[in-house]
Parts: structure tokens; C-alpha cells; sequence
């Protein structure tokens, strides 16, 4: 295993100006002009969605856009179609690994998620949340509980996490928001949902789980002035999707506890979500930024960041302004990304397969012929 030294003088905050890395089989010790530690932290993504049904907006708020979005992509089928998504998954954690993710959040086709965790050698730590949703095409809460037992007998160590996520006040129905709060309070779970997006929904949910409780929320989007912090409502940011669907989103910082690339597939991922809160938050607050898209997600999650590292080639402003992507990224100590490289794979290329295989998914699963939007 390579060792690592950092600048001791940046290690607090997690940002590392230089950093020198021995590596056994190696001669000569390979240095990096700047790096972050632990790692960036993507605290909510659907690897799943391909298609948003962007058009047609800006809307007022979530109910309406998933009433009325029109999608080029049969959601529900491409949703059960097992093999598909595990690869859908397992592209999202490779790019957001050579983007320097050494954490990610996943929702969506749980199982997809799990098959991913299980066959990638080389990933980030994952935190993984069957979704809640009373739809077609969702795992209702009975089919998933078995699943969340096996899962906790698991041993990942401690790149795994579970957790569970309700899709929302509007489409999880109520007793089912308050059974899996209890779950999750009951296990230890994390516990998350979508909040807030369009509409002020805060004071609905306080009611509903009588918080502030023992167990945290992780409240995904919550673009409203409302005062989250006081009810135990941890704020996760998604930028893109919150500017494309509603032409806004949070800008308090303070409320801000992390980032979430929501739709890597379509935007990006995460990379670009940081270069976007350095826009609209400002470049006074990159090093708060940068903590939040850090360590703030690992706090979030309360999920282990020791020996978590990325490293650029070029100072940390240069790598962000240009988009340079690090060059090593390190899980747990283990080199995942070497040279900017997953085993032949680098970033490019791997865009390119996502982008072809997205076109072929479209195809297969067009909604063309079918209702235009899908309950
Ligand atoms: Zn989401």
C-alpha cells in the first residue's frame, strides 16, 4: 500500500497544497501540487435517470413537474430492467470516482445499486437508499425490508452504508414516511427524503415525525426559506437539477450541509456541481464549499473517511477553473484511480460509453407510442 504524506498545515480543513506519495514498487517518490482530503462526498444521485423530461419548465414545483414532465424514456420499464441498471450504476461510480468521489449516496433501483456495490473492484464508499414511492416501478416498503436485514449482515468494510429514502411528501404515503423514520430510527439508518422543492413542505413534516427527533433527515433540495437547521433537517444541495427544473434553488450557504450531483448521467456529475457552487455561492466561499462537498458529507452520512484522499497535478483553483480532474484518487488507502485512469478506462472514454449506452437505453425504452407521462 503507498504512503502518504501530506502539508500538514491544510490537513485540518481537509484542503492539501502539496503532497508526496511512496509507493513500494516505485523509485522515485510522485508528488502532487495540491489535494483534498477526504475526498469529495456526492451526497444524493439517481445513476438510473437518463432522461428528466427537462423540457417544458421552468416549473413551479416537484408535484407538477412529475405530473406533467414528458419523457422520451419508458421510466418504468428501463426502472425493472435489472441488468440495465446495474450497469447504469456501475458507469455512475466509475466516473464519479475519476472525478474524485470517495463517496456517494445512491437511490434509485436498489438492487441495481447492491449487484453494482458487490461486482466493482474499484469504487467509492457508497451509501445506498432503496427509494420509497407509492408509483409503478418502485419497491413498495414490504419487498424491501427483507433486503435491508440481509444487507446489515453484509461485510464491506466500511465502504458500504444503508440507508433509506422516501421519495417524497407528495408521493410516499404518509404512514409509510412515519414507519420508515421509525425503521431508520430503530436500526441506526440513515434516513433521507426529497423536501422542499417548490413548495414549503417543513412544517408538514415536523408534524408528521414531531421533530426535532433522535435520528437526523437528510432533506434533499430544499430550496424554500424555511429554518431546516432548528428541526434537525440536514440540507443537501442539487444545484443543476434545481436550476433547470425551477430556475432556483437555495442560496443561503449556511443552510447548506452538502452537495448532490442528483442526475450524474445528465449533468455530468458531481465535478461540474462544485465548479456551479463556486458560481452562484461565490469564490469568497470556496474553502467552505469545498469542506461541505468533502468532509460535510461524510458528517452527513456518518460514514469513515480515513485514508480517503484525491490529488491533483495542478493547485487545487487551476484544477477547479479548468476542470482537471485529480489524478489519484484514494478509498480506504487502496489506489482506485491511478494516472486518472480506472484499470484502462479514463475519463473520456468512459463518457463516451455512457453516452452511447444512454442513447441505446433511450431507444429500447422510448415511450413513444405509450402515455405521454408515467405515474
Ligand atoms: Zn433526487
Amino acid at each position: 500500500m503507498a504512503v502518504i504524506e501530506v502539508d500538514e498545515l491544510y490537513t485540518p480543513t481537509g484542503l492539501i497544497e502539496k503532497a508526496k506519495l511512496t509507493v513500494p514498487s516505485l523509485k522515485e517518490d510522485l508528488w502532487f501540487k495540491s489535494g483534498v482530503y477526504p475526498g469529495f462526498s456526492d451526497c444524493h444521485a439517481h445513476p438510473h435517470v437518463i432522461d428528466a423530461g427537462l423540457e417544458g419548465g421552468p416549473w413551479r414545483n416537484y408535484v407538477e413537474w412529475m405530473l406533467k414532465r414528458k419523457l422520451r424514456v419508458d421510466e418504468k420499464a428501463l426502472r425493472e430492467d435489472l441488468n440495465a441498471c446495474t450497469k447504469l450504476s456501475k458507469l455512475t461510480l466509475m466516473l464519479s470516482l475519476l472525478q474524485g468521489v470517495t463517496l456517494i449516496a445512491l437511490t434509485g433501483n436498489f438492487r441495481a445499486n447492491l449487484r453494482a456495490v458487490a461486482e466493482l473492484r474499484e469504487r467509492p464508499r457508497v451509501v445506498a437508499t432503496p427509494t420509497i414511492i407509492n408509483m409503478n416501478g418502485w419497491d413498495p416498503l414490504d419487498r424491501i425490508l427483507p433486503v435491508l436485514s440481509y444487507v446489515e449482515t453484509l461485510d464491506t468494510e466500511e465502504t458500504f452504508k444503508l440507508g433509506i429514502f422516501c421519495h417524497s411528501l407528495k408521493f410516499t404515503r404518509t404512514m409509510e414516511i412515519v414507519k420508515c423514520y421509525r425503521l431508520a430510527e430503530n436500526n441506526g439508518l440513515v434516513f433521507a427524503l426529497h423536501l422542499s422543492e417548490g413548495v414549503k413542505e417543513l412544517r408538514e413534516l415536523a408534524k408528521l415525525l414531531r421533530l426535532p427527533g433522535r435520528t437526523r433527515i437528510i432533506g434533499v433540495h430544499c430550496i424554500e426559506d424555511e429554518d431546516y437547521k432548528s428541526l434537525g433537517v440536514k440540507v443537501v444541495q442539487c444545484l443543476s437539477s434545481n436550476l433547470t427544473l425551477y430556475g432556483r434553488t437555495q442560496k443561503n450557504l449556511e443552510l447548506v450541509e452538502s452537495f448532490g450531483s442528483d442526475w450524474p448521467l445528465i449533468f455530468g456529475g458531481f465535478f461540474e456541481e462544485i465548479v456551479k457552487a463556486l458560481k452562484l455561492h461565490g469564490q469568497k466561499n470556496t474553502y467552505k464549499i469545498l469542506e461541505k462537498a468533502s468532509i460535510g458529507g461524510y458528517r452527513l452520512y456518518g460514514v469513515e473517511h480515513g485514508n480517503d484522499y484525491i490529488f491533483f497535478d495542478e493547485k487545487l483553483e487551476k484544477a477547479l477553473r479548468l476542470k482537471i480532474l485529480p489524478s489519484y484518487v484514494f478509498v480506504r488507502g487502496r489506489a482506485t484511480v491511478v494516472e486518472g485512469l480506472i484499470g484502462n478506462f479514463n475519463y473520456d472514454s468512459l463518457r463516451k460509453i455512457v453516452e452511447t449506452y444512454k442513447e441505446f437505453l433511450l431507444e429500447k425504452y422510448s415511450s413513444e407510442g405509450s402515455s405521454k407521462w408515467r405515474r
